[in-house]
């Protein structure tokens, strides 16, 4: 007896449950649309072949040791990372008012950033209330875990509009608008999970306009850059606009999508503060935290992420396999788009399905039809009815369209 209740939360089985229930399926054309990562044409994970160029480096590299890194990461690490997510030429970075420490994947970002605001952020605490961070409605699963975690209460903003399937654009304004002033909001600043679907950039514009204007910090999860539109520039766009235009912010920075690194839990955290002087405080503190809670970040695949950012050769082949991935889900949202409108002639409108970006798609159809995917077609699938891009193929997509098209009508 432990003498507490020990409960799993209900998404976590439920997304455990999904890929325990497709593997136990024996039905050869079922698909997986649960995952949550990149599978090439063949439904296979896919080593970047730039990551392999860069393992065999390493291998054959006398020099390379296992002793600790340094307890904010590996230098030539955290130092590239920040420029490829803030720009080699952003005015934050030029005026050393970036603190950067290597954390364990995005999660671990999400962790570290959310861990050093409820220790040191002012928040607003207008008529006793708790601190707050202002959370998506719909938003990656793991968010509200990882404040509640830190002793962050969460609310939600509404992001998804059911009746256009795209953005809420308006109730997110006034959101933002009415929160007090101060508050904490997190964003994705592209391919928003689940729904994919961004703001645009002239929306960008005017959200950045009212954080400012209301003091409010910004919370970027970035978690898809380059993965998105396959051009890694154009995927940082938001962050960058919000640190010219002098946004409080942090950015929360994985490798696992975009150099398909997973498993080797390679991210960053970087506190963007006001000054040089405001910086290193932060930095130390972030080095306290980091210190108590793993002491020193994994060093395999920060390695190999500095050698891919460092050496331009690896760093263009890495822009091609980046391609590769984007490229291919893009293919996937048109032929999708096509089969159920061209082919299928499937009811109601579907071009959400190539507005949206990134991973992941919200189609809109509702539990029922998503359960009736899973139970009459062998298709798994969450039952908001996201589904993963990246699990489709050449091979299945007609199968999914016609059983898709099946359940709706
Ligand atoms: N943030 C978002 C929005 C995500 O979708 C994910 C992964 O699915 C993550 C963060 C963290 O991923 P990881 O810890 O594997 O880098």
């Amino acid at each position: 007896k432990l003498g507490m209740a020990l409960r799993p939360l209900p998404q976590i089985g439920h997304i455990f449950q999904l890929t325990a229930s497709y593997k136990a399926d024996p039905f050869p054309q079922k698909i997986n649309l649960g995952v949550g990562a990149y599978r090439d044409d063949d439904n296979k994970p896919w080593v970047l072949p730039v990551v392999k160029k860069a393992t065999n480096i390493l291998v054959n590299d006398p020099a390379v040791d296992h002793e600790y890194l340094p307890i904010t990461g590996l230098p030539q690490f955290t130092s590239a990372a920040a420029k490829l997510i803030l720009g080699k030429d952003s005015p934050a970075i030029a005026e050393e008012r970036v603190s950067s420490v290597q954390t364990i994947s995005g999660t671990g970002a999400n962790h570290l950033g959310a861990l050093f605001l409820s220790r040191f952020y002012a928040f607003p605490r207008d008529g006793g209330r708790e601190k707050t961070v202002y959370l998506s409605n719909p938003t990656w699963a793991n968010h509200r875990a990882i404040f509640n975690n830190v002793g962050i209460q969460h609310v939600d903003y509404q992001y998804w509009d059911p009746k256009t399937n795209g953005l809420a654009f308006k109730e997110l304004l006034d959101t933002l608008n009415t929160a007090p002033d101060r508050s904490v909001f997190l964003l994705h600043p592209c391919a928003h999970n689940p729904t994919g679907v961004d703001p645009t950039q002239a929306q960008w514009e005017q959200i950045s306009d009212v954080l400012l204007k209301k003091h409010h910090y910004a919370f970027l999860d970035c978690a898809y850059q380059g993965f998105a539109s396959g051009d890694l520039d154009k995927d940082a766009w938001a962050v960058r606009r919000f640190v010219e235009k002098g946004v409080p912010m942090l950015v929360c920075q994985s490798f696992a999508k975009n150099a398909g690194l997973y498993g080797e839990r390679v991210g960053a955290l970087h506190i963007v503060a006001p000054t040089k002087e405001a910086a290193d405080k932060v930095k130390s503190q972030l080095s306290i935290l980091s210190r108590s809670e793993i002491s020193n970040p994994p060093a395999h695949g920060a390695r190999l992420v500095a050698l891919i950012l460092n050496d331009p050769a690896l760093f263009e082949q890495w822009k091609d396999d980046i391609r590769t991935m984007a490229n291919r889900i893009i293919a996937m949202r048109k032929e999708l788009h096509r089969l159920l409108t061209e082919e299928l002639k499937t009811p109601g409108n579907w071009d959400h399905i190539v507005n949206q970006i990134g991973m992941f798609s919200f189609t809109g159809i509702n539990s029922e039809a998503s359960k009736a995917l899973t139970e009459q077609a062998h298709v798994y699938l969450t039952t908001n009815g996201r589904i993963s891009m990246a699990g489709l193929n050449t091979k299945n997509i007609r199968y999914f369209a016609e059983n898709l098209d099946k359940v709706v009508r």
